[in-house]
């Protein structure tokens, strides 16, 4: 039999040759850091024989793709770890999931912190042996037997409610064995940073009219400096919490009288209302028309636009004089009315709209999440209508504005290609042309990209771009849709320079996502502490004592018509208790005025996170915090 390596080259191997056989033809130093084997895209145990003809990809140790078989090996001597500490304890399940892995236990007594030391501690001393993970397939009577008699009740459930033909596997590493489909690790040698996080509970089966168990926690990595990384990510994170900042700088709140909409403060109007205004300029000096359309429309329109069959779930609807009516929960039906509001020319495209769209999606109660997952979605919206001609063009200018504002907020990002699906609608020489538009744009800029061969909404290719925040979590923001399908559905034409009627393509473009969620997003990768041109007060004003306080309110009367957002502090609180607390409001700059400042026309600098620029003069400070303003710089400029 062969098999295909990612290279290209084929591999000959004997019949039934497995996973493992096959790093071992490449090279026996390959056969001992294989973790698992990926046979047609698919992560299988390298225990199991190859089908003849597969394309195959050896994953090592250290892969970033092998982490879950890491750490759902982890978990398995967890299971055991807390078998032996815990004698009569009861297992159920324990898979990776992202970041790391659990397992489900049903525990004689109440657990706590320090019992997932001793856990630990257990499982570092089983793991000081190296252990092999054994694979075997049984017969069911036996495996069952086996749990039957360790009193393991709820893996014969599962044992039981398996279909009868289901080939049983059972991995064995130490004394312990479990039933489990795999893939795990050859051997216990790779799990050696670990960590038990915390527990939680967990109905058997997700049903709460069953028992609930006890899940533990847990996280591991191929290295230490991985770990303590992840580690301290999560710590961050907490701090960092969107929502907790939120409270803390007085930005926004959320009231049960209206799940998931925000409610904005001032301070949180104000960075609203900057981001807006940036986001405006930028659309206007690159040719986009704002448009603003209604929020409620007949169900015609959804019926037209498909939504209704579609969507219908995810809408609010309501009644008005007999009349069924739904919110929006897009904005591009509405550019499609705009559109065929007048006899368009092809002189007239590109034609593109922009609009601070405001749709109401339905989400569950128990998934939002404060501004990242709202019912209340204020959309960067645009629609770009365009002659198949354009689309590279359109494409590349609409990829070149998301980058730039990326990298306003010092970014990174990662981008993937949704090419067309098995149903799809329009001509296949639409399709031909538009993918291979977009992929010229994307190696024209010389980006890295992934392609997700297949999945492409029916109505067109797509480009979607995630942000990477400052700890290095994953956001979905940017998406470039082409879609072939409106313009159908609502018989949008031009008039070609042929003069017969010609349909437009249309690409919707959102660049940020959504307002409420990038705001969010910004929140957590500043952690509250904004670059000034964001900040909601970008200066303090901070008198010694009240015989400065004359001098205290010219400096702020000076800032303030440099068109600076300023306050000034003038409480009896000590200076240090005044500073300490525009520390903790993050606001960028600490202007303090004594004897030596309000006598020279000057103020002591302090910026954000105890930066000490010592006394400079007023004018100078107000130049420099107006053209850190202006170029909407990330860092402070000294
Ligand atoms: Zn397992
Ligand atoms: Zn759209």
């Amino acid at each position: 039999m062969k098999v295909h390596l990612p290279d290209g080259t084929e591999l000959e191997l004997e019949d039934g040759a497995t996973g493992l056989d096959c790093a071992r033809a490449i090279g026996e130093r390959l056969a001992k850091v294989t973790a698992a084997i990926e046979v047609d895209g698919e992560v299988r145990d390298l225990r199991l024989p190859l089908p003849d003809g597969a394309k195959v990809k050896i994953l090592r140790v250290g892969d970033e793709e092998a982490l879950p078989i890491l750490r759902h090996s982890t978990a398995h001597v967890l299971a055991e770890a807390t078998r032996h500490v815990f004698p009569g304890v009861k297992i159920s399940i324990g898979p990776a999931i992202d970041n790391g892995f659990y397992y489900d236990f049903e525990f004689p007594e109440q657990i706590g912190e320090a019992d997932l030391r001793r856990i630990e501690d257990e499982m570092r001393r089983i793991l000081k042996q190296k252990h092999a993970f054994t694979r075997e397939t049984t017969d069911r009577d036996t495996i069952r037997q086996r749990f039957v008699d360790e009193d393991e009740a709820y893996k014969v459930e599962l044992i039981d409610d398996l279909p009868a033909d289901e080939p049983l596997t059972v991995y064995t590493q130490d004394d312990f064995s479990d039933l489990c489909r795999g893939p795990h690790l050859q051997d216990t040698a790779p799990i050696k940073a670990f960590k038990l996080t915390h527990v939680a509970g967990a109905y058997w089966r997700g049903d709460s009219t069953r028992t609930m168990l006890t899940r533990v926690y847990g996280t591991a990595f191929f290295t230490q400096e991985d770990l303590d990384q992840h580690l301290h990510n999560i710590e961050e994170a907490q701090k960092r919490d969107h929502r907790r900042l939120g409270k803390e700088l007085d930005l926004f709140s959320f009231n049960d009288v209206s799940p998931g909409a925000p409610f904005w403060h001032p301070k949180g109007m104000i960075v609203w209302n900057t981001l807006v205004d940036m986001w405006r300029k930028e659309n206007s000096e690159r040719g986009y028309q704002e448009v603003k359309t209604p929020i409620l429309y007949a169900s015609d329109l959804w019926k037209t636009s498909g939504h209704w069959d579609k969507f219908r779930e995810n809408m609010y609807l309501l009644e008005i004089e007999e009349r069924a009516f739904g919110m929006k929960p897009m904005n591009c039906p509405a550019h499609c009315m705009i559109f065929k509001s007048d006899r368009r020319s092809y002189r007239e495209l590109p034609l593109r709209m922009n609009e601070v769209g405001l749709v109401h999606r339905h989400e569950p109660s128990g998934t939002l999440h404060g501004l990242m997952r709202v019912r209340h979605i204020t959309q960067d919206d645009a629609h770009l209508f365009v002659t198949t001609e354009q689309i590279e063009e359109e494409v590349q200018n609409v990829l070149g504005f998301a980058l730039d504002l990326y990298e306003l907020f010092a970014m990174h990002f990662k981008i993937e290609l949704s090419t067309r699906p098995e149903v799809r609608v329009g001509d296949d020489a639409i399709w031909d042309k538009a993918e291979e538009a977009l992929h010229r744009v994307l190696q024209a800029r010389g980006i890295e990209y992934r392609v997700n061969e297949g999945d492409g909404a029916f109505y067109g290719p797509k480009i979607d771009i995630h942000l990477t925040d400052s700890l290095g979590r994953s956001w979905q923001c940017g998406t470039v849709q082409l879609d072939f399908n409106l313009p159908e559905r609502f018989e949008l034409t031009y008039t070609g320079a042929d003069d017969h009627d010609h349909r437009p393509v249309m690409i919707h473009r959102a660049l940020l996502g959504s307002f409420e969620r990038f705001i969010g997003i910004l929140i957590e990768h500043y952690g509250g502490a904004f670059p000034l041109w964001l900040a909601p007060v970008q200066a303090v004003v901070l008198p010694i004592s009240d015989r400065h306080i004359l001098a205290a309110e010219m400096a702020r009367d000076a800032l303030h018509s440099a068109g600076l957002r300023v306050q000034i502090d003038a409480r009896g609180e000590s200076i240090g208790k005044r500073i300490a607390e525009a520390e903790t409001q993050k606001v960028p700059a600490m202007l303090v005025i004594g004897d030596r400042e309000a006598e020279a026309g000057a103020v002591a600098v302090r910026r954000h996170g105890r930066i000490d620029l010592g006394t400079l003069p007023l004018d100078s400070v107000i130049d420099t915090l107006v053209t850190e303003r202006d170029s909407r710089a990330t860092t402070p400029t000294h």
